[in-house]
């Protein structure tokens, strides 16, 4: 075939009624013609057209498995949502529903007000406040607290979680000034209690999250830091992180930090507790009033869709906790693990191998969770990770590790599957 016997996009296009067709038709012609130019030859068109249009077709957004054993995983999407969740989604998003609505009195309601008794017993809290991430409940406390006036940190906790959250640049951006206080390695009340001036406003903990100090090492206890808060009638407020609501490893939870003398704790609803991406402060009601007045709550709110699945996941933490994907996951003892791990190496004709889980998303960064994967040859690795279901695992000492902590049962047959697939 020469150049001059391709047939003109117009001509391509109309062998297709897809409204993508002329665009597709482009792109099919466009590579044909270096095919040809290098000397080879383009195929059937036609069916290249129809291979260009269902790729054009296919959601860039998809589902993949998760087969790596990092639970929280930053890069694939953080929490998968339990059933409860996904129901909640569903039934408030076909439908109209009382987001700003209060329905005995008939007229206008908040939409902060559909979580709050249920954070109110999970955590003990006077009130709470849900916005879209974390660092949004950050920004947003700093900035109705502290605006133009100073905020005390340690040292050791300047930290960057991933993707660029810096916590002196959130400090910045929210108008409230940086005082530092201590060290890197030791801080004590004391360092608080002697930077405290006139514009001090507010003390804030940042949880260390991904990372650990250790030998020569000192924090002062978040009661210490309440008591140098109270003297001063200042504001302690503590960004937990990743927000356990349930035991979880040593993971501080929302409770005992309240407990603690904390005014306000910050924490994500898509870490440890399993739910949507969203941030939630709890803490004193009148704080929470401030954050729910600033202009700032307007823009960083979060939507109904995360309200509806925050609601039916803070429930599950109550009623069954163990219903929670990634609560399951952290929990499920090695056997369990293990017979998923050799059922899948039964289907593939792989090996059982032990491993090492991780909780991921800056929680746990020391917690090594007992795990079993099954091993399979290492060149799968990039067909499973471009196959139709995409399967995404670690490749260590030459071979692919299908960890199988953080896959369901289902997804060992998807997983199967997926194997058989990329080895033809
Ligand atoms: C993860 C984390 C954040 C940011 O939370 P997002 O939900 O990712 O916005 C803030 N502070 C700490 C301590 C964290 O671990």
């Amino acid at each position: 075939m020469q150049l001059r016997d391709l047939p003109s996009v117009d001509e391509l296009a109309r062998r297709s009624d897809d409204p993508l067709a002329v665009e597709a038709a482009r792109r099919v012609l466009a590579r044909a013609r270096e095919e040809i130019k290098a000397g080879g030859r383009p195929g059937d068109l036609a069916e290249r057209l129809r291979e260009e249009l269902d790729s054009a077709r296919a959601p860039h957004l998809r589902r993949v498995v998760n087969a790596t054993g990092v639970i929280v995983h930053t890069n694939l999407g953080r929490a998968p949502l339990a059933e409860a969740a996904l129901d909640r989604i569903r039934d408030i998003a076909r439908g109209y529903s009382n987001l700003e609505y209060d329905i005995a009195a008939g007229g206008r309601g908040s939409r902060q007000d559909h979580v709050t008794k249920m954070l109110q017993r999970l955590t003990g809290a006077e009130a709470g406040i849900v916005v879209n991430n974390n660092a949004a409940a950050v920004m947003l406390a700093l900035a109705a607290l502290a605006e133009g006036r100073d905020v005390l940190v340690s040292r050791g906790e300047l930290i960057e979680i991933g993707d660029g959250f810096r916590i002196p640049e959130v400090l910045d951006r929210s108008g409230a000034r940086l005082r530092e206080v201590g060290t890197t390695n030791r801080t004590r009340a004391a360092d608080y209690e002697v930077a405290v001036g006139p514009e001090t406003a507010v003390l804030l903990r940042v949880h260390q999250s991904n990372f650990r100090i250790v030998g020569f090492t000192e924090q002062p206890r978040l009661e210490e830091l309440a008591q140098v808060a109270r003297s001063h009638e200042l504001v302690l407020v503590d960004d937990l992180g990743s927000g356990a609501l349930v035991d979880v490893g040593d993971e501080p939870t929302a409770r005992s930090s309240l407990a603690a003398g904390a005014d306000l704790v910050c924490f994500s609803g898509d870490k440890l507790l399993g739910g949507p991406q969203a941030g939630i402060v709890v803490g004193r009601a009148d704080l929470v009033e401030k954050l729910r007045r600033h202009p700032l709550q307007r823009a960083l709110r979060a939507d109904k869709l995360t309200l509806a699945a925050l609601e039916a996941t803070l429930t599950l933490a109550i009623d069954a906790p163990e219903q929670i994907p990634v609560v399951r996951m952290l929990r499920e003892s090695p056997e369990t693990v293990r017979a998923r791990a050799t059922r899948l190496a039964e289907l593939v004709g792989g090996e059982v191998e032990e491993t090492v889980a991780r909780a991921g998303g800056g929680a746990l960064p020391l917690t090594e969770l007992p795990s079993f994967a099954c091993a399979v040859e290492e060149e799968l690795a990039a067909k499973l990770r471009t196959g139709d279901r995409p399967v995404i695992a670690l490749v260590r000492d030459g071979r692919t590790l299908l960890d199988c902590r953080t896959l369901t049962d289902a997804e060992v047959d998807e997983t199967a599957a997926a194997v058989r697939a990329a080895r033809t």
